[in-house]
C-alpha cells in the first residue's frame, strides 16, 4: 500500500544546528525542507509548496519578517501558516511577527513535543479553514467549482505563472441553444442538462491541477495551469466530444439533435503588466468565432 502523504513543512533558519534538531524531531510525522536563508527559502516554494513554514526571526540577508510579508502579499502563497521559532521572547517583537501575518510565535530554546503538537493545530485549522471555503467556492446546482473559486485559482494560477514563466490555458464553453432547452423541456430538464454537461466535463478533466468550474447560467470555464495553446486546443477538443458522447437528446438546436457545447481555447505566459482578465477575455472571443463557424466546435 502506498504510504499516506505526510504533511509538508518548510524549516528556515540561518543556525544549521537549529535545522537538524527541528527535522530530527519532525521528520517522523512531516515531510521536511531546510533553508538557510530567507531568499532560499523562497526559491524554493517556487517548486515546492509546503502546508506550513517554521521560520526563524533573526537571519542575516532576508529576515524572517520580510520572507513573512513576502508569503502573504502572494497570492499562490498567502494561504501558507508562517509560525515564528525565534530566540527573540520581546512582546514587541512577538507582536511585529503576528502582524506580519503569522499563526503563531515559538520561543527558544523550544521543546521538540511543544513545536510537533502547535504545528499539528495549525495544520488541522487550515484543514477546516480550506474545507470552510471549498464549501463556500462551490456552484450549488451542479456541485463543481463556481465563478469565485474559479477567479482565485486563476489569480493564483497567474501568479505561479508569472514565477514560473509558464503559460496559463483556459477553455471557455457553452451550451449551445440552452435557452430553447429551457424552453421546449422545462427548468426542472434544463438545470439537469447543466448538471449533466458539469459531470461530463469534470470526468474528462484527468489532471487534478485542471479546474472546471461554472461560469454562470450555462457557461461553463476549465482552467490549465502550464497549458499551451495547442494543449488548451487539445483540452477543448476532449470536452466537445465528452459533451457529444452524452447524447443528451436536444431537438430545438441548429448544432446538432443533441445537446453540444461551442468552446474557445486561450493560451499565454503571464507577466506584470499583463492581467488576467485578458486571457478570460481571449477566450471569449474565440467562443464567439465558434458559434459564428456553426458551433458544437472548438473556436481558437
Ligand atoms: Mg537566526
Amino acid at each position: 500500500m502506498a504510504e499516506p502523504l505526510r504533511p509538508r513543512l518548510l524549516l528556515v533558519d540561518d543556525a544549521p544546528i537549529n535545522l537538524q534538531m527541528l527535522e530530527a524531531g519532525l521528520e517522523d510525522a512531516f515531510e521536511c525542507r531546510c533553508a538557510t536563508g530567507g531568499a532560499e527559502a523562497l526559491a524554493l516554494m517556487g517548486s515546492w509548496l509546503p502546508d506550513l513554514v517554521l521560520l526563524d526571526v533573526a537571519m542575516p540577508g532576508l529576515d524572517g519578517l520580510a520572507v513573512c510579508r513576502r508569503l502573504k502579499a502572494d497570492p499562490a502563497l498567502q494561504d501558507i501558516p508562517v509560525i515564528f521559532v525565534t530566540g527573540r521572547d520581546d512582546e514587541a517583537d512577538e507582536l511585529e511577527g503576528l502582524e506580519a501575518g503569522a499563526v503563531d510565535y515559538i520561543t527558544k530554546p523550544f521543546s521538540l513535543p511543544i513545536v510537533k503538537a502547535r504545528v499539528g493545530t495549525h495544520l488541522e485549522l487550515k484543514r477546516c479553514r480550506d474545507l470552510l471555503r471549498n464549501h463556500a467556492f462551490v456552484d450549488g446546482l451542479t456541485g463543481i467549482a463556481n465563478r469565485r473559486r474559479f477567479d482565485e485559482a486563476l489569480a493564483q494560477a497567474w501568479a505561479l505563472g508569472v514565477r514560473q514563466r509558464s503559460p496559463v490555458g483556459l477553455v471557455l464553453l457553452d451550451v449551445d441553444h440552452f435557452k430553447a432547452y429551457n424552453d421546449a423541456y422545462g427548468h426542472p430538464a434544463g438545470d439537469g442538462c447543466l448538471s449533466a454537461v458539469a459531470r461530463a466535463l469534470a470526468g474528462a478533466m484527468p489532471r487534478v491541477s485542471d479546474l472546471v468550474a461554472r461560469y454562470g447560467g450555462e457557461e461553463f470555464v476549465v482552467l490549465l495551469p502550464g497549458t499551451d495553446f495547442e494543449g488548451a486546443r487539445a483540452v477543448a477538443e476532449t470536452l466537445r466530444r465528452a459533451v457529444e458522447a452524452m447524447g443528451l437528446p436536444h431537438a430545438h438546436s441548429s448544432a446538432a439533435d443533441h445537446v453540444t457545447v461551442s468552446l474557445g481555447a486561450a493560451s499565454c505566459l503571464p507577466h506584470l503588466k499583463l492581467v488576467s482578465a485578458a486571457l478570460v477575455e481571449a477566450a471569449d472571443e474565440a467562443l464567439y468565432r465558434a458559434k459564428q463557424a456553426g458551433r458544437n466546435r472548438v473556436g481558437g
